[in-house]
């Protein structure tokens, strides 16, 4: 039986100060290790016996990876930023509504102190904030090792419940995320049980629009499938469509595709009808929102 507050395993501990030294250690994959970051996520699995590695190495005095910027036409996000400093950074940058909504969605202010952007990606919950608002503005990650770096989509980085495409010998470096162009705006919706729970539905709702033309559409929902997923349905009915009435028969269309679309199950936190009926009603308001801030109107 394990007591939920306290580390009962033995494990030797490691705060490598730069890549290099982390390299050494991740390198070596003899021993059981376990990456972390902030902690949120690995302490609470350790606490309770789900995860009792024989070394944890900590990324948090890896300065190489804490930084927020902008680099020519992409938002980079280091591994070790933490949530509390995107958000920050987020505020100052126009037409990231989406972004900034689902980074300060995780959470109270301890664990948007602590937790970091790479540790909820790659914890890959399918309810994980963040992601949402991330894969509906095509971000991609790039990974490293001690050798070689590679960049993935987050589509195709997202495997499964607690899955990803990381290899061993790899990290997380940063996160890459396209500035909006001209004409975008967006929404983040979050459902939960209560303040501060994770999400029974999350939705991330991109649009593109050129006067009353929708460009494109791109909708991310999470805890609604075994990642959080990235629709086609919505932007293959809306795309290059013009649209006049905001509860219109397009609009409804492109709802009921959401609702067809995601793979929800019935789990403790909500059941699968229900995530299936509130997910259109979710898409129809968060367009409207999108749609307005797109043309610059505040909702
Ligand atoms: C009370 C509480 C409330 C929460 N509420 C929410 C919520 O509302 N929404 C939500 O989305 N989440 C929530 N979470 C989950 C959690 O806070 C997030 O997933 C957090 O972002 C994880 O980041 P971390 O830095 O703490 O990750 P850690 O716990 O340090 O690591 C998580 C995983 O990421 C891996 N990892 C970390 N950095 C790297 C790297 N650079 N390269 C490769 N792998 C890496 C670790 O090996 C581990 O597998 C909550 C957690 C708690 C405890």
């Amino acid at each position: 039986m394990h007591n939920s507050r306290i580390l009962t395993n033995e494990f030797e501990f490691f705060q490598p100060a730069d890549l290099s030294e982390l390299f050494d250690l991740v390198s070596d994959t003899g021993v059981e290790t376990q990456l972390m970051a902030g902690g949120t996520d690995v302490l609470p699995q350790m606490k309770e016996g789900r995860k009792s590695p024989q070394r944890l190495i900590s990324t948090m005095k890896v300065k190489e990876l804490d930084f927020v910027t902008l680099e020519g036409n992409y938002i980079t996000i280091g591994a070790t930023a933490k949530l509390k400093a995107i958000a920050a950074f987020c505020k100052d940058i126009p037409s990231v509504d989406a972004l900034y909504d689902g980074v300060s969605a995780v959470g109270k202010i301890q664990i948007l102190n602590m937790a970091t952007i790479a540790g909820n990606i790659c914890t890959a919950s399918p309810a994980a904030d963040p992601v949402p608002p991330m894969l509906a503005m095509d971000a991609s990650l790039t990974l490293q090792s001690r050798n070689s770096q590679r960049d993935i989509a987050l589509k195709d980085f997202l495997l499964g419940p607690g899955r990803t495409a990381l290899r061993p010998e790899e990290i997380v470096y940063k996160v890459n995320i396209p500035m909006p162009q001209s004409g975008t705006g967006s929404e983040f919706k979050k459902l939960e049980r209560v303040s501060a729970d994770i999400a029974k539905i999350n939705m991330a709702v991109v649009v593109i629009r050129k006067g009353n033309i929708c460009q494109s559409c791109k909708v991310a929902v999470g805890s609604c499938g075994p990642t959080t997923l990235l629709l086609s349905g919505p932007d293959k009915i809306l795309g290059g469509k013009e649209i006049t009435d905001l509860e219109g028969e397009l609009i409804r269309e492109a709802g009921a595709s959401v609702s067809d679309e995601i793979t929800p199950i019935d789990d403790i936190r909500s059941s699968a009808e229900y995530r299936r009926k509130v997910a259109s009603v979710i898409f129809m308001d968060s367009f409207k929102v999108a749609w307005a801030r797109a043309e610059g109107e505040a909702l």
